[in-house]
């Protein structure tokens, strides 16, 4: 089959690979119909996560069932499919605490002294390098899912591919951001990132009662995204100091709630010092400074940008003495994905808005380059096998 594999850092091809089989009885093999280049990809792309061979990408996908394992007895060959980033298997110590991905057996590389990690660093998503357990992803033809008795979700057939597809990722983890913050409703929340992450975010936290929403780029048209396709007030970090410009619209108090859907890879020549640079901070650290510092005391900060640094120089006193609430982590889709279909289904809220490319598989390099060099106004692609 044809699939797009991660060969080194920038070096990424359609290949033909294995095509692949049932490996496990709780396996199951599916057709890709849809799947969705995302901002996570961009970290191993751009060799932030190392993975030091070759592997296929890709963990935001849907399709048809094509075979399934003896163990499966949920799904029929036919059935039409989302399937959760995170691979669990429902039934571990962490899976049982609502913590799917956390799971102790999608990764058990990950234990003992030979992983070197302590007992609780599991967790496997797909198409997502060695350390989170080496599974193939699904932009391809063809992908296997394991577990598939506990993750992939049937969609009704009155949902197009690109309405249901973000639910796999992107639409559960902008929910998660605003499901950490507990609000109560009239809340200003702002978000770091105009991303299609971000955008998510913004989009949750208007049905989760949010009183004022404001999104922070440093990119025109990721901001114009922002207030098109989920109603937010924008502020540009690169003309204006975002901290400021949130302050004094909050009255000099800070927002209730800030969002960091940047992550790692933050473009931080705007904010960061030479001095911060040059102590080789890098991006590290920056939006989630930034959310320290615009959120109002006893405020809440929410982390689903990825960062995967191992030392940083967290602000320690500043959450202290703000008394800020943080969450933050990959999203358990498995606890939202259902009431978050629901919401689609019954066209509370739309997320096909995101997308500005549709290509075939066999341009996927190509739109690699082009989704991480943010040209030609690309906030989502979507590839087609
Ligand atoms: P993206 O690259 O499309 O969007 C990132 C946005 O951040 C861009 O619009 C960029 O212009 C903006 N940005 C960069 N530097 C900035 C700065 N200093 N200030 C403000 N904005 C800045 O990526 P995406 O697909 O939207 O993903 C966003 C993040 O969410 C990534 O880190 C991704 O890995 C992460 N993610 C996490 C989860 C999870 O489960 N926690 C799931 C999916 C994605
Ligand atoms: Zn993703
Ligand atoms: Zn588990």
């Amino acid at each position: 089959m044809k699939a797009l594999v991660f060969h080194k850092p920038k070096d990424v091809r359609v290949d033909t690979v294995d095509d692949p089989i049932i490996e496990e009885p709780r396996d199951v093999i599916l057709k890709v119909t849809s799947t969705a280049i995302c901002g996570s990809d961009l970290h191993i792309y751009n060799g932030y996560i190392p993975q030091p061979h070759s592997m296929v990408m890709g963990h935001e996908f849907m399709g048809i069932v094509e075979e399934v394992g003896s163990g499966v007895s949920n799904l029929r060959v036919g059935d039409r499919v989302v399937v959760p980033f995170p691979i669990s298997c429902g039934t571990c110590h962490f899976c049982n605490m609502s913590l799917p991905t956390h799971c102790e057996n999608s990764n058990p590389e990950m234990y003992g002294p030979e992983g070197g990690l302590a007992k609780g660093k599991g967790g496997a998503l797909f198409g997502y390098t060695d350390l989170y357990g080496g599974y193939s992803g699904g932009q391809a033809e063809y992908v296997r899912v394991p577990y598939a008795d506990y993750g992939p979700r049937k969609i009704s057939d009155n949902l197009t591919d690109d309405q249901a597809l973000f639910l796999t990722d992107i639409f559960p983890t902008g929910w998660s951001a605003i499901d950490w913050a507990e609000l109560k409703g009239g809340e200003t929340v702002v978000v770091f990132g105009c991303g299609p992450v971000g955008i998510m975010a913004m989009k949750s936290a208007w049905l989760r009662g949010a009183g004022r929403v404001i999104g922070v780029d440093i990119l025109d048209y990721r901001l114009e995204k922002a207030r098109l396709a989920a109603n937010a007030e924008t502020i540009n970090g690169k003309d204006v100091d975002a901290v400021e410009a949130i302050r004094a619209m909050t009255g000099g108090y800070g927002a209730d709630v800030c969002v960091d859907a940047v992550g790692m890879e933050a473009e931080h020549s705007f904010w960061a010092s030479a001095k911060n640079l040059i102590q080789g901070e890098m991006g590290t650290m920056k939006t989630l400074q930034r959310c320290f510092d615009a959120v109002r005391r006893g405020g809440t900060v929410t982390v689903v940008g990825v960062y995967g640094t191992p030392f940083d120089n967290f602000p320690l006193h500043q959450w202290f003495d703000k008394g800020i609430k943080l969450r933050g982590g990959q999203a358990p889709v498995h606890n939202y994905i259902d009431n978050l279909i629901n919401l689609v289904e019954t066209g509370k809220v739309t997320l096909e808005d995101v997308i500005t490319h549709t290509v075939a598989l066999s341009d996927a390099a190509k739109m690699y380059d082009i989704f991480n060099n943010k040209e030609d106004n690309c906030v989502k692609v979507v590839l087609k096998p």
